[in-house]
């Protein structure tokens, strides 16, 4: 004698019907986030969006893979080209401002002064990159936007 019960067609039909249905959408993060300004801030200070603990870049702009304290998938976030844009954005006034002061005081660098100025812009742009990245992808972390896997 048999004594389990015999499988039904119904059944693995009943089996899918969850209530409430699980969310199955790829764009929920797996991880926890504090809040948007929380999470920007450690962002563009270089630090986790998601644990502030651990630093996102291994070097100058190369990401984690994951975080080191609490495995959020920094290395997964597709930031590509907005950081960079960002930066160009954020220079171009920061430039203007500089054109704009020079011009309004009459002031006059000679060629030692321009170099100065040069070296200046040349070292803001860096720091600028470096927290644009960090804040781009604190808000993909944010959005859970991680990159697909090709192929
Ligand atoms: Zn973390």
């Amino acid at each position: 004698m048999n004594a389990l019960p015999q499988e039904t067609p119904e059944e693995p039909e009943r089996a899918r019907e969850v209530w409430p249905p699980r969310d199955t959408r790829p764009d929920v993060p797996e991880w926890t986030m504090p809040d948007w300004g929380v999470a920007v801030w450690r962002g563009m200070r270089g630090m986790c969006p998601s644990c502030g603990a651990a630093p996102i870049f291994d070097g100058y702009l190369r990401v984690h893979e994951v975080c080191g304290n609490c495995r959020a998938p920094l290395g997964a976030m597709p930031a590509d080209d907005a950081p960079p844009y960002v930066a160009m954005l954020v220079m171009v006034h920061l430039i203007g401002f500089v054109v704009v002061l020079i011009f309004h005081f009459g002031l006059s660098p000679n060629m030692v002064g321009y170099g100065f100025l040069l070296l200046l812009l040349i070292g803001a742009c860096l720091i600028v990159l470096r927290i644009a990245k960090g804040g781009v992808i604190a808000i993909l972390l944010k959005l859970g936007r991680k990159r697909e896997a090709l192929g």
